[in-house]
């Protein structure tokens, strides 16, 4: 299947979205932006809750506008599941299916067996927002629409749905599209990511097209990137250009650029942190030296601050515990800092 919007818009009052051109395949397009940004209005006038003032939206070529919701063959999920209270999970899901065998079906994908007879109030919050996924699979949509549907629950057992949700979307071959305000929900269940700004859509790319290459400042914000210098380019080669921010001269593989003004985006995933002693390893790589500001324990990996230039940039690196071991690294430990030329990523965008 796929899903086409074209010069796709609507107005509330002050909001204006759109208008926005957009296709999805067979695939999972997470969409990600901050609150009020438009993304519950985009899936709003993909399902018909909504009417657009102009644009179409297709469907393997037939056009949904002006079908209503129920001829749209469009299944949304919401961040509360809206369940019938009154009727068990197996009801409500045997309440939307096409066929019958579709409840056993889906009660086995979802591994809702042991919960089929009881009311949505007894259930915890991950179970019935799995009873809401196999009530709308159960009507069997040629698109499927996500809007935050782990935001309610913990973070436990929001890890481990997501992942069950990554299994499933592997088998299900139609567009999805899969709302959150969450970078790394995005990035661990979308093929592509939109990220959504005020009511327009800035980029539109793979996981880590939208990680490393961010198209504006405020994508790289909003994707992590916490490394953001304003930097000048001073010279431009065939194989990339040379950028400096302070007395900072960076050798990047960034080409085609027409402004000197730029921005330096460093994703702090792609900044590597080496003893101060150590010249080995990829020569060509950036080499600046620094200070230990700073650290967080974030768990799976540790945030580094490091001060360089005697404090006036500071770099943020994501380091690995077992290289935070190894290299015992503290408030004041002089460090090596290494940025690979192709991690170094430039915006012609200043503030
Ligand atoms: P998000 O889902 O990204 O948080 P929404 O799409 O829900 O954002 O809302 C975007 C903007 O549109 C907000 O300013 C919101 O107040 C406005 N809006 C959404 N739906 C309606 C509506 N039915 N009537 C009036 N304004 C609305
Ligand atoms: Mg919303």
């Amino acid at each position: 299947m796929t899903l086409e919007l074209s010069r796709l818009s609507k107005s509330y009052g002050q909001f204006d979205f759109g208008p926005v051109d957009l296709t999805v395949d067979d695939e999972v397009l997470a969409v990600l932006g901050p609150s009020g940004s438009g993304k519950t209005t985009l899936l709003s006038l993909i399902a018909g809750i909504a009417t657009p003032d102009s644009g179409l939206i297709r469907l393997d070529g037939r056009e949904l506008v002006g079908l209503p919701l129920e001829d749209r063959q469009v299944g949304m999920v919401f961040q509360e599941g809206a369940l019938f209270p009154h009727m068990t999970a197996r009801e409500n899901i045997a309440y939307a299916a096409t066929a019958s065998d579709r409840v056993d079906e889906l009660s086995t994908l979802l591994e809702l067996d042991g919960v089929l007879d009881r009311k949505p109030p007894t259930l915890s919050g991950g179970e019935r927002q799995r009873v809401a996924l196999a009530r709308t699979l159960a009507t069997e949509p040629d698109v499927l629409l996500l809007d935050e549907p782990l935001s309610s629950l913990d973070a436990p057992i929001r890890k481990r749905l997501r992942d069950e949700l990554h299994s499933l979307f592997e088998s299900l071959e139609i567009p999805i599209l899969y709302v959150t305000h969450d970078q790394r929900t995005a990035t661990a269940l979308g093929d592509r990511i939109a990220i959504v700004r005020d009511g327009d859509l800035e980029q539109v790319g793979t996981p880590s097209t939208v990680l490393t290459r961010p198209a504006s400042r405020f994508v790289a914000r909003f994707t992590g990137n916490e490394n953001l210098f304003e930097g000048t380019v001073t010279d431009r080669t065939a194989d990339g250009s040379r950028v400096r921010f302070g007395d900072t001269q960076f050798q990047t593989t960034a080409s085609n650029l027409s402004a000197s003004a730029v921005t330096v985006c460093i994703h702090p995933s792609r900044v590597e942190v080496e003893p101060s002693y150590v010249a080995d390893g990829d020569r060509t790589a950036n080499r600046v030296t620094g200070t230990v500001a700073r650290w967080l324990n974030e768990g799976s990996e540790y945030r580094v601050d490091i001060e360089i230039e005697a404090g006036s940039h500071t770099l943020t690196a994501n380091v690995r515990p077992p290289t935070f071991e190894r290299l015992a690294l503290e408030v004041g430990s002089e460090v090596q800092v290494l940025i690979p030329q192709e991690s170094i990523h430039l915006i012609p965008e200043v503030e």
